[in-house]
């Protein structure tokens, strides 16, 4: 992907992407996923559900039906889906949305999956609308027609799938089609995790790579995660380095204070992007209504990392609001970036 060439490091470390640090783990098959249900912490609902789906569907000799994660990036969607395979005991063929260019790129995928086996496909959103036309027989049916050749040579085939369970990941669940989103039997939404869940990651994490670190710098780390696994992670990597140089490699409370300090990411977890586009909110337009079009422009972002990046944790902090009439900061916001609120955003006052 081109975008990682140009990636900035030090400015994304809080980035909820996969930057190639993560992707070149996942390739060579990341030792901090989890494998199993068991393994796989927080999401309790989700779990809970799931295991239940597994075990019907194993106990019937079926294919599970087909599955659609939904939540903000880096929150355990791909983890999920290969302990779904994992826990199934099937293959599992990982693909993404915009990776299936041409309809026959999913019908090859499709005609080489085994009985049983998962298909994932990330951003499921971004399939191209041929591509989805060949998907909703498959799914349904278990079954494809392919057209080759053109005009009288033109032939058509019925071609026969094996029974498979698709996984499709979307941190947009709005932006599915409707004969697509009615295809998924199974719906599941994950959230953000809380600071103890995500303390637990952390300690797992650092067992796994051989990184001693206290309860109370995991705790912090944790509380600075953004309620997301994949910074949790990545912060670890970074605080640890700080930990070798200054402190013979454990994490302390003191260690990792300092260490997210000099990353400029505060005790809630914000990073100098969030206090930008706070900010700019703050100081042009009055602390909203503001459009999310206009806002993008404004700060230079795109309008989907606003909403898929930013906005999920700055409004499960009470920072920001989505209304009708666009974004708003909150008081507290305010509050937290050192500005007086003078309620002036369209937001009700007492006075
Ligand atoms: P997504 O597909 O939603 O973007 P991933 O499945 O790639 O997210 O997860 C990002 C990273 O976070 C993974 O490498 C994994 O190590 C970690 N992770 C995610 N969810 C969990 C969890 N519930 N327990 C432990 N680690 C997790």
């Amino acid at each position: 992907m081109d975008y990682q060439q140009e990636y900035d490091f030090e400015n994304r470390i809080m980035d909820t992407h996969q930057i190639p640090e993560d992707s070149i783990e996942a390739e060579t098959d990341n030792p901090l996923r989890p494998k199993t249900l068991e393994d796989y912490i927080g999401q309790d609902k989700v779990k809970e559900n799931l295991k239940i789906y597994i075990e019907a569907s194993m106990q019937r000799g079926e294919a599970l039906d087909h599955v659609l994660l939904y939540g903000p990036p880096g929150l355990g969607k791909t983890t999920l889906s290969q302990i779904i395979a994992n826990e199934l005991g099937v293959n599992i063929r990982i693909t993404s949305g915009p990776a299936i260019e041409k309809p026959g790129d999913l019908a090859a995928l499709l005609t080489n999956l085994n009985q049983g086996d998962v298909l994932f496909i990330d951003e499921i959103h971004r399939l191209n609308r041929s591509v989805e036309e060949i998907l909703y027989p498959a799914m349904e049916d278990f079954a494809i027609d392919i057209i080759t050749g053109k005009g009288q040579m033109a032939a058509s085939y019925h071609l026969p799938l094996p029974k498979f369970t698709l996984v499709g990941a979307t941190t947009r669940a709005g932006q599915l089609t409707a004969p697509l989103r009615d295809r998924f039997g199974v719906v599941l939404r994950l959230e953000l995790y809380s600071p103890e869940e995500l303390s637990t990651i952390i300690e797992r994490s650092a067992g796994i790579l051989g990184i001693s670190i206290d309860k109370d710098g995991a705790l912090e780390l944790a509380s600075r995660s953004r309620g997301t696994p994949r910074i949790a992670n990545r912060l670890l990597k970074r605080v640890r380095d700080f930990a070798q140089v200054l402190n013979n490699g454990n994490i302390t409370l003191d260690i990792a204070r300092t260490a997210l300090d000099k990353m400029e990411i505060d005790e809630l977890g914000l990073d100098q992007n969030d206090r930008r586009m706070l900010e700019a909110m703050i100081k042009f337009y009055n602390g909203g209504p503001v459009g999310i079009e206009t806002l993008a422009a404004a700060i230079g972002e795109e309008a989907v990392t606003i909403e898929d990046v930013y906005e999920p944790y700055l409004m499960q902090i009470g920072f920001l609001q989505r209304t009708p009439r666009g974004r708003c900061v909150t008081a507290e916001g305010y509050r937290h970036l050192g500005f007086d609120f003078g309620g002036s955003n369209g937001q009700p006052t007492l006075f």
